[in-house]
């Protein structure tokens, strides 16, 4: 078999699988043996870059930079839709309708999805280009960032229209948000509020490698184009899950408004069991041939309609405010309610966020108040009912000592938290700082849990993590579920932290606002825990993407003398506090501060390993050329309007052999 063929199939095996799991849910190989074929993939493609595809499932982890989203107009509007509250609102539409077309009206009857909305263009079966809503006339390409959401096919099976766009929704299902929170909390980050919001930030990232780790997707639901074919958007639907799109399967055909009620209805109630949000339902006439002639008002589609499930919403008695201490110190105030059943849950708590959320609805003990399940996860509070206030109620005086150490709180300007400034000696936080530093992003600490942690701390055993490499194992015999194995299990686990790479290292410590890939970044910069603890925040700063407050936050970690005694009993413990010589050897500082774009086919290198070779020597990778541009290194098959743009902006333009010179 030909290499070219070799390739061809491994691409088209992996498509498959990628459909059989993303799109159908249907795993048919395991993660292992996905992986194993992905890197033969990749591997072949390194040598022989002349088989280059920018529709290849390897270049589904991202890594493309946009700094400038370009702006396209659609070709097709994307319209808004019209919203209904009633059946009395849907049978005054139908009556509208019916007033426009003859003959018989049936109706196609689908989730609302509650994302951002996109519009993907394929041309011959291969994405074109993905662009967001925008303006409804013109938004922002973001293909880049939409290759790395796994559902969306990057070439089409079975027959397809030579060239269409397919609307459809960006969501990300609560399962990948409620983890993305969770490693919020453990950066120490404020979680994100709601999916939604979160689906669409993430199209107008820079990186599409931070996009390819979030768990989005893309439900499909409409076609537009020229001479599709199509004669109904209900068999629309089912061309679109035949080309490979993934369209949710709850669409319905209904014969009349009647039964438009019955399919609400029922999603009224089990809305709650779908993986991701919807805030109603999108009927839409049937018959594409109806939906011409009745066409659009100047802001909407006549034949489709939205009708808006209402927030579900209960009254009850507020309890008890509470304080809960986080692992950075952060309190935050939860409201202890009468349990009551919202939207298929009991409710017991809600967060009240902060301080001015609490005096702004004047939430007080005692009150009868209003609570919501929105958009977001956890639900809150929006009002309190005056009406029900009990005449001794007294207005809630905000927490002013830690309630687990009772130091003074403080807040700082611009925080909308209060904090617990005693970082040291204060239980939720010492034992949430060991549990971040133990944790599989972190050092990954096998044999050791969370719950273990807080014994441990709870029994004087450690008090902050380089206490753990001192650990004994019949010091943890006796503690609570502990067993002989288990005990060397665990001091296993921690002697086997030591070889951690810095980066890791750097992450667990738990540096306020130094999240895994902060950590990644400085560490890349100053190789060292000891050039980091030099660094002031002016130095900082000048670091790409670093900004004033995690420069502040850095500078205050390393004045504290208790983190650095602690850093000091690290190095004696021997874990790793600078970068490997073996990963140093390969980086240099040869193309500091330079902007390069990279372009075309190449002979030598992968353009991945390329982009590679310009990171590890200092310089940066940017995917569209500017005037800020130092050069492009121009391969085979180079598109013609990038060697105008660079031209005409007097960009230098190199070859690969050059730029390979470059850096000997
Ligand atoms: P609105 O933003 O409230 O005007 O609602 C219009 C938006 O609903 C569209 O731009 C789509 O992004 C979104 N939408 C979600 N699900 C559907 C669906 N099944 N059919 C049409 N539009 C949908
Ligand atoms: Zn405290």
């Amino acid at each position: 078999m030909s290499i070219q063929q070799k390739i061809q199939d491994l691409r088209n095996e992996l498509r498959e699988h990628n459909y059989n799991y993303y799109v159908l849910d249907n795993a048919t190989i395991s993660d292992y043996e996905f992986d194993v074929k992905l890197k033969e993939l990749q591997g072949l493609e390194a040598q022989h870059p002349e088989f280059y595809d920018p529709n290849s499932p390897t270049l589904r982890v991202g890594g493309e930079v946009t700094k400038n989203f370009n702006t396209i107009v659609h070709e097709h509007r994307m319209y808004s839709l019209d919203n209904s509250y009633s059946k009395e609102d849907l049978l005054d539409w139908e009556k509208r309708i019916k007033k426009l077309v003859d003959g018989e009206v049936y109706y196609t009857c689908e989730l609302k999805y509650d994302g951002a909305s996109i519009s993907l263009t394929y041309e011959n079966g291969n994405l074109l280009r993905a662009v967001t809503r925008g303006d409804g006339t013109q938004g922002d390409e973001v293909t880049a960032n939409i290759k790395t959401i796994k559902s969306v096919p990057l070439q089409l099976k079975g027959d397809f229209p030579p060239k269409f766009d397919i609307r459809g929704e960006i969501v990300l299902p609560f399962e990948g948000f409620n983890k993305m929170n969770e490693e919020r909390l453990e950066a120490g980050e404020e979680p994100y509020r709601n999916p939604r919001n979160t689906a669409s930030g993430s199209l107008k990232l820079q990186d599409s490698a931070e996009v390819a780790k979030r768990p989005l997707e893309c439900l499909l639901y409409n076609i537009t184009g020229h001479n599709l074919g199509f004669n109904t958007q209900f068999e629309t639907l089912d061309k679109a899950r035949q080309m490979g799109f993934k369209v949710p399967d709850a669409a319905k055909l209904a014969t009349s408004i009647d039964e438009v009620l019955e399919f609400i209805a029922y999603w009224d109630v089990h809305r709650h069991d779908l993986p991701y949000e919807t805030d109603g339902v999108v009927i839409k006439v049937n018959n594409l041939q109806q939906q011409e002639e009745l066409g659009y008002t100047a802001k909407a589609p006549r034949w489709a309609m939205a009708y808006k499930f209402k927030a579900e919403q209960v009254s009850t008695r507020l309890n008890e405010i509470t304080y809960q201490v986080g692992r950075t110190g952060a309190i935050t105030p939860v409201a202890n309610l009468e349990p009551v059943e919202l939207a298929g849950t009991t409710v017991k708590r809600a967060s009240l966020h902060n301080a001015d959320q609490i005096e702004k609805l004047d939430i007080r003990e005692g009150d009868e108040v209003f609570v919501e399940k929105g958009g977001e996860i956890i639900p809150k509070i929006i009002a309190v009912d005056m009406s029900k206030r009990p005449v001794n109620s007294v207005p809630t005086q905000y927490i002013t000592h830690c309630p687990e150490c009772q130091t003074e709180l403080i807040r700082q300007e611009g925080d909308a938290k209060h904090y617990c400034p005693n970082y040291n000696g204060c239980n939720p936080q010492i034992i949430g700082r060991i549990q971040h530093y133990i944790s599989r992003k972190a050092m990954d600490i096998e044999g050791l849990g969370g719950e273990t942690v807080a014994l441990l701390v709870n029994e004087g055993l450690i008090s902050n993590y380089s206490d753990l490499y001192t650990l004994k194992k019949d010091e943890v015999m006796p503690l609570e579920r502990m067993a002989e194995k288990s005990a060397e299990n665990l001091i296993n686990g921690i002697e086997a932290s030591k070889q951690i790479p810095f980066e890791r290292v750097l992450f667990a410590i738990g540096i306020r606002y130094v999240g895994e890939t902060v950590a990644k970044k400085l560490a890349k910069h100053y190789k060292s825990i000891d050039a980091i603890v030099e660094a002031t925040v002016e130095d900082l700063v000048s670091v790409d993407e670093i900004g004033d407050r995690i420069a502040d936050s850095v500078v205050e970690f390393f004045a504290s003398e208790e983190n650095k005694t602690i850093i000091q009993k690290l190095r004696n413990h021997g874990l790793q506090l600078e970068v490997s010589a073996d990963k140093l050897a390969n980086q240099t500082d040869k193309l500091k501060g330079l902007s390069i774009v990279v372009s075309g086919v190449f002979e030598t290198v992968s353009r991945t390993e390329l982009k590679k070779l310009i990171e590890d020597n200092g310089g940066k990778v940017s995917s569209s050329i500017s005037s800020k541009t130092n050069f492009l290194v121009a391969g085979d098959k180079m598109g013609p309007s990038k060697r105008t743009k660079a031209e005409t902006l007097g960009v230098e333009i190199i070859t690969e052999k050059d730029f390979l010179l470059k850096l000997k």
